[in-house]
């Protein structure tokens, strides 16, 4: 049976690219080393899936084939004053570079999906610029690493096993099996106070202590790991510490953390809920440690402040680094979002929501980014790639984006699929596709075809290319006939 070794797997930010897939008879029958994510992707991808082009005539989406398919999403996009070209994350960056050509071909705008996710990160770095680094180096080196605002157990299952806290560094060792004990101790106490309540129910309650300061673990030299959040989450459990702050007041709590470490003075006992003192110890074991690295997740970029958010945790970073080395990155989640922004970055000048109508591309998120498009009404046609806006943007938007020429590009069926009028089943890039992703800390790393496609599906580059020259085609008749 024949094993595929270093796959590279398609689904969030941390590219993991150590992947063992084991394929018989044109089917992936093992996956070895992917988290459950990962796993479940490669062995079911091929059973909840568009296997036929699909067209709405008489109100209704029927079989077609590609190339009528392809002549009608070329009609649409060519007859458009002002399309709209979204998605992007979960495709290779070869296919978004023929995307940007084909925005630019029809004078659209192509945004991508950090619009709703990182896009204030996106902004605050352009502001303020920022210290980072590879996963690599924090593999390596960091002795203390801060999740904020982000649940990497659950939404980048390998991240804490593969980049920082369990994985054993050449300088840092794994703090995986301080973990083992401290789950056991918790068993152990679990029982104990299991067999109270049985026994004296009361007791038992007495027994439940309340914990004051922080933990000795902190004061170590080894690695340690701190999980900032609102609510107890599950990758908060295993860290060494869990800081829990008041929804929406992120800002708060890393400005009193600035002006302690540039030792000014604050008024009040607690800010969001924290006590000054435990700010201060946090303070000085970020101030004492070799190498920090803060990461953080949407938790800090979609509440309350945003991009200000982001501007005050790069500039707490940036003061960290007069004490010792201090890194900060965001933590990605589409398997190509990173992708999708140095991709645009590096042919158009901008990351994101870029306004192509006036023949050189423009860049003001607010006005040109999608959202805001399809909410006041101002685009005329769409063409969705790897994305589900019908199923994720506000109401008023979604509205006004079937209300007009919908084509979509997806393996999967998903809300915006069955909204469309015109369909393409591709195939599943980083498994039946190969490509080029950029994983979350901007490495770029092969996506490869482990499987041939299912009924034959066209990749995302072949279906852009064809209808990029279908556009052409049939801008090149109109201009001929005028
Ligand atoms: Fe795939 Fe992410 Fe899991 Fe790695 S952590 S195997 S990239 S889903």
């Amino acid at each position: 049976m024949p094993t595929i070794s270093n796959v590279t797997c398609p689904v969030c930010g941390s590219l993991c690219d150590d992947i063992e897939v084991l394929v018989e008879n044109n089917k992936i029958v093992k996956v070895r080393n992917a988290c459950g994510l990962g796993e479940s992707k490669f062995l079911n991808y091929n059973g909840h899936r568009l296997r036929k082009p699909l067209i709405r005539k008489n109100g209704k989406l029927v079989e077609t084939s590609n190339e009528e398919a392809i002549r009608k999403s070329a009609e649409i996009l060519a007859d458009a004053v002002y399309p709209i070209l979204y998605g992007w994350s979960n495709t290779s960056c070869e296919a978004i570079r023929v995307g940007l050509e084909l925005s630019e071909e029809v004078g659209g705008v192509i945004d991508n999906t950090s619009t709703v996710c990182h896009g204030p990160s996106v902004l605050s770095i352009q502001d303020v610029g920022y210290s980072t680094c590879t996963l690599g180096q924090i593999r390596h080196r960091a002795d203390l690493v801060i999740y904020w605002a982000s649940n990497p157990w659950n939404a980048h299952p390998r991240h804490i096993e593969r980049y920082t806290a369990f994985t054993q560094g050449r300088f840092q060792e794994s703090i995986w099996y301080r973990y083992l004990r401290h789950l056991s101790a918790y068993r152990a106490r679990q029982r104990l106070l299991r067999a109270l309540k049985l026994s004296s129910p009361r007791e038992a309650h007495v027994t439940a202590e309340v914990e004051h300061g922080l933990p000795p673990e902190l004061s170590r030299k080894e690695r340690k790991m701190i999980v900032v959040d609102v609510r107890r989450t599950r990758s908060a459990d295993i860290a060494d510490y869990f800081l829990q702050v008041e929804p929406n007041k992120d800002y708060e709590v890393l400005e009193a953390l600035r002006a302690i470490i540039r030792d000014e003075e604050i008024d009040v006992d607690q800010v969001a809920g924290v006590p000054v003192e435990t700010l201060e110890e946090l303070a000085d074991i970020m101030m004492g440690c070799k190498f920090g690295v803060l990461f953080f997740g949407v938790g800090l970029t979609m509440s309350t402040g945003k991009l200000r958010n982001i501007d005050i945790a790069i500039s707490f970073v940036r003061d960290l680094n007069r004490y010792t080395k201090f890194l900060i990155m965001p933590m990605r989640g589409h398997f190509n979002v990173t992708g999708a922004n140095v991709v645009y970055s590096w042919t158009t000048g901008y990351p994101y929501a870029v306004d192509l109508s006036r023949g050189y591309p423009r860049y003001n998120p607010g006005e040109t980014s999608v959202v805001d498009i399809l909410t006041r009404g101002d685009s005329d046609a769409s063409l969705i790639i790897a994305s589900d806006p019908v199923a994720h943007f506000p109401k008023a938007a979604v509205e006004n984006l079937v209300k007009n020429p919908l084509i979509v590009i997806d393996p999967e069926p998903t809300a915006t699929s069955l909204m469309a009028d015109v369909v393409f089943p591709s195939a599943f890039v980083g498994i039946e596709a190969e490509g080029t992703a950029y994983r979350m800390d901007h490495v770029p790393l092969p996506l490869k075809k482990v499987v041939e496609p299912t009924g034959g599906c066209l990749s995302d580059v072949q279906l852009l290319q064809r209808i990029l020259a279908e556009v052409r085609k049939i801008r090149k008749e109109k201009t001929e006939m005028a």
